[in-house]
């Protein structure tokens, strides 16, 4: 049985938990609770790697504690992770920067052959984006595969972990 796991990083309040409970659980909740320290999620996936053979992996997700002091996020959490889920809040064109910081320091300790992807989230909220997403998903660069994603509406969270599952297969 493979078993990966995949660290959620970013800001305070960016969508990880929700993007976590939609993608593991199929729900959304409005409410707002901070993550202390770290939630461990766990969900099997199926997916086709290139030679067109079902892979099952065990992905265990991470959710780390949301902070703006990135650099305060023990490296202990992202030990080991195969791979990283940035998050970013699209209402709010800073914490793109922050996810962005925040991917700098965790290659510093994990290396920079751990696939990476990067969410801009609340995508239902689009119409609320000061910075229009092409331009945020340009300023983001291909290697983190930029997607847009909505937890409360699942648009995109899906194709996104599955993505990143096949990366980790395949070591994209
Ligand atoms: P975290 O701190 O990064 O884990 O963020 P949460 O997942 O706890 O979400 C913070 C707040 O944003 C909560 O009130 C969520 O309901 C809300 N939220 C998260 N994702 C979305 C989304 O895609 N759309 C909208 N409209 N709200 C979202």
């Amino acid at each position: 049985m493979i078993r990966k796991k995949v660290c959620l990083l970013g800001s305070f309040a960016v969508g990880k938990t929700s993007l976590v409970r939609r993608f593991v659980h199929s729900i959304f909740s409005e409410r707002y609770h901070t993550t202390i320290g770290v939630k461990i999620d766990k969900k099997l996936v199926q997916v086709r790697v290139d030679d067109g053979q079902l892979t099952e992996v065990t992905l265990v997700l991470w959710d780390v504690q949301g902070e703006d002091r990135f650099q305060s996020i023990p490296t202990s959490y992202y030990r080991g992770s195969s791979g990283l889920l940035l998050v970013a809040d699209g209402t709010r064109p800073q914490t793109l920067d922050s996810a962005l910081q925040i991917a700098e320091t965790a290659t510093q300790s994990i290396g920079k052959d751990v696939p990476m992807r990067l969410l801009l989230n609340k995508a239902d909220l689009v119409a609320q984006w000061e910075v229009p997403a092409p331009e945020l998903l340009r300023k983001v660069g291909a290697d983190f595969a930029p997607r847009v994603t909505s937890a409360k509406t699942g648009d995109g969270v899906d194709e996104s972990f599955r993505d990143l599952t096949r990366a980790l297969l395949s070591g994209d």
